[in-house]
């Protein structure tokens, strides 16, 4: 699971700290270290994690914690609500239009798990009371349209679809028309990935925002990739402007960088973690649990 590594190697250095009766500040400044080496262990943005060390040392220091009862437990409670804070504090929902249909635009790279969560996202917010319409707006890949087709069978999501030989744009428009005329309340368009980003998938994509205006663009990328998937963030949220993120595969083996830098790289907030291939395997983010998560 995501933040395993880091996990434990935080509760190992907070264990040594909690163990001692009175905390010089040499002590926080040891421990500190040892937070450095582990979020730069995960794959933490360095300058994020650099402002972070400082921002918990300023705090520690500032609430006079060397003279406190559990000096080491008030430190373990700065750093906690810091990680919080970096991933967005809170947690972040998505933009719904106050007149139907909310229009959501997922993007990424091929293989990050778009069409998934396309699918997953639908799952998740007809449990909320939407009634979501899919759009198969990868029409490069007709076994992306496919997957789509499938995956809105087996939730009993109905699927938008023109082939494979009309423009995206087209598609997103006559989208939202259907939903209008079938009384869906939500939109989810999946578009097409590339390997990486090209200027020609770019230039399409804002293309079909200028056309429908989404409410809401997730960019979906994998968490397994790192810092590479805060990097996928920045170019595209300079192009299209993100709403927000989605961040999959957090079952697996991911060190977490991804997860606690984004936000602050890139302004962008996670609001949603895939954590497995099933389609109800889709979790709204939420900053604080996996703060907690990672101090145990
Ligand atoms: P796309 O090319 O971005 O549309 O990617 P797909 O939706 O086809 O997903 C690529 C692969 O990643 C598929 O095998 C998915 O089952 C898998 N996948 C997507 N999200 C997750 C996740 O959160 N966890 C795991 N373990 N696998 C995922």
């Amino acid at each position: 699971m995501v933040f395993s590594g880091l996990a434990e190697k935080l509760q190992e250095t907070f264990r040594r700290l909690k163990g001692k009766g009175r905390l010089t500040e040499a002590d926080v400044d040891e421990a500190m270290k040892e937070v450095k080496r582990a979020l730069l262990g995960a794959d933490v943005n360095f300058q994020v994690v650099k402002k972070f060390v400082q921002r918990v040392k300023e705090r520690a220091i500032g609430q006079d914690i060397l003279d406190s009862l559990t000096p080491g437990q008030q430190v373990i409670k700065i750093v906690r609500d810091e990680l919080a804070a970096l991933m967005g504090g809170t947690q972040s929902k998505i933009n719904v239009s106050p007149k139907p249909p909310t229009l959501v635009m997922l993007v990424g790279l091929h293989g990050a798990g778009k069409t998934t969560s396309a699918a997953k996202l639908a799952n998740t917010l007809r449990k909320t009371g939407r009634r979501p319409l899919l759009v198969a707006g990868d029409v490069y890949r007709p076994a992306a349209i496919k997957q789509l087709q499938v995956l809105g069978q087996q939730l009993d999501v109905p699927v938008f679809s023109m082939g494979d030989r009309q423009s995206p744009v087209d598609i997103a428009r006559a989208a939202v028309e259907h939903a209008v005329g079938t009384g869906r309340d939500l939109v989810i368009i999946d578009t097409a990935g590339r390997l990486q980003i090209d200027q020609e998938m770019m230039d399409e994509l804002a293309a079909i925002k200028a056309a429908v205006h989404p409410h809401e663009i997730l960019l979906v990328v994998d968490a397994m990739t790192g810092q590479v998937a805060v990097n996928v963030a920045e170019a595209f949220n300079s192009r299209l402007g993100l709403d927000g993120v989605i961040l999959t595969k957090l079952d697996g083996d991911a060190r977490g960088g991804a997860a606690l830098s984004m936000k602050a790289v890139t302004g962008c907030p996670v609001k949603f973690a895939g954590v497995g291939e099933k389609l109800d395997a889709l979790e709204p983010f939420h900053p604080d649990r996996m703060a907690d998560r990672i101090l145990g």
